[in-house]
């Protein structure tokens, strides 16, 4: 039976969300639009399934598609990241990294990784996540005037602190990653060095990001962010992994599984096979360039309407305003574009005098505006519009029906 038929509550929800997200645009630099076909996997019959255990050796029996379904996930991720081993079974990116830290840590050993209200993760040893807890994390920031990460300050803190773990990545940094040079901090105090690449996953997948892979130890990821797959996570162990652990590999999963999870969602799994695939074809390279286009041209346009961006501009899918001059909060600014059909984030910014409740920043990013089709000339429009709300909010309700117009020449994916 169909859901209308069976729960008609919960399909005009489903049908009111698909609205908005056609009706709209999704500027959460986090969020994509994955394919039918993902969903199509997602969706599927395998979520009937239990498989603890790993293809081979599972707790269950009935496993031998589902073996061969997640096989294929690992195969793909390993091909497409270039990496020596592939745990796909993390639920979501929050618990892929807490994989990492049973995987290497014990509990109350020092780690080090970004501060949340600079642009890290909460999993990177924030004091309110169970990471900041359970080890003992320091924290390291960005710069205050070019808003970029001081290598020499990480290196002067890992060498104080030695760290057991050093997590790089982050929510909110507009910049490529200097991996080599982190590789050889981490290096230098005989650290395990993650890069956690949520974020721009599809962007190294895409090779509009230098891929980590050479430099780092491990490597975690979300699946459903700029890699366009279903909620999702996973982690990688790599060449330069497995030479300073050999059991590296087996203590990750052991980490995930029976450490942390139980079951696999093999439906999951299946359906980040699915993205994997289209992350590999030719089409997702031109996918993860155009994303960076678009992000340039958007930051460009919005300098030009004296929009002040944290660290000057952008080189990846995501920018931060600091709308200071602009005379509104980020909170205030989110809503108002959200009335005019643009969904963005308040965000922190660095050193952020108002605090992390009522923070001064707007983030905002490119990938499912990419993935409808989206190129330089609709970000044009796009800044424009911005500028147009946040100048004069009584311009929200037209604009909004010009942001319709706009979506309905730019499908969401078939
Ligand atoms: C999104 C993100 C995560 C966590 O992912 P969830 O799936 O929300 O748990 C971890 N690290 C970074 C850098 C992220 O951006």
């Amino acid at each position: 039976m169909k859901l209308k038929q069976k729960d008609s509550q919960i399909a005009k929800l489903i049908d009111l969300e698909t609205t908005r997200q056609k009706t709209t645009l999704q500027m959460i630099p986090s969020e994509n639009h994955c394919t039918p076909a993902v969903r199509e996997a997602l969706g599927s019959i395998l979520t009937d399934k239990y498989a603890e255990g790993y293809p081979g050796k599972r707790y269950y029996g009935g496993n031998q598609f589902i073996d061969m379904v997640e096989n294929l996930c690992i195969e793909r991720a390993k091909k497409l990241f270039k990496v020596e081993h592939v745990n796909v079974q993390p639920y979501s990116g929050s618990p892929a990294n807490m994989a990492v830290y049973v995987a290497v840590c014990e509990p109350g050993d020092v780690t080090m990784g970004m501060a949340l209200p600079m642009g890290g993760h909460l999993t990177h040893g924030w004091k309110v996540s169970a990471t900041g807890k359970f080890f003992k994390p320091v924290q390291y920031g960005v710069d205050e005037k070019t808003h970029l990460i001081n290598y020499d300050d990480v290196q002067k803190m890992a060498t104080e602190h030695k760290p057991k773990l050093i997590w790089v990545g982050a929510t909110a940094y507009p910049r490529i990653f200097d991996w080599k040079r982190l590789g050889q901090i981490a290096d230098s105090v005989g650290a395990y060095l993650v890069a956690d690449i949520a974020h721009i996953a599809g962007l190294i997948a895409g090779g509009a990001h230098p891929s980590p892979v050479p430099f780092v130890h491990i490597v975690t990821t979300t699946t459903h962010k700029t890699l366009r797959g279903p909620r999702g996570g996973m982690i990688m162990v790599t060449k330069k992994g497995l030479a300073k652990d050999a059991d590296l590999a087996k203590k990750i999963d052991k980490a995930v599984f029976p450490g942390l999870q139980g079951g696999p969602h093999e439906n999951a799994i299946a359906a980040i096979a699915v993205c994997l695939k289209e992350a590999a074809a030719p089409a997702f390279k031109t996918y993860a360039k155009q994303i960076v286009k678009n992000a340039k041209t958007l930051a460009e346009e919005l300098k030009r309407h004296d929009f002040s961006l944290v660290s000057g501009g952008t080189e990846n899918h995501l920018l931060l305003i600091d709308l200071r001059n602009k005379n509104i909060t980020g909170a205030d600014a989110q809503n108002l574009l959200e009335s005019a059909g643009m969904s963005t984030n308040k965000n922190s910014i660095p050193y952020d005098p108002a605090g992390p409740f009522k923070p001064s920043g707007l983030r905002l990013g490119t990938p499912a505006i990419t993935t409808r089709g989206m190129k330089e000339k609709e970000m044009k429009l796009i800044a424009g519009w911005i500028n147009e709300v946040i100048s004069n909010p009584a311009s929200a309700k037209k604009v909004a029906q010009e942001v319709k117009k706009l979506c309905k020449k730019f499908p969401l994916p078939k």
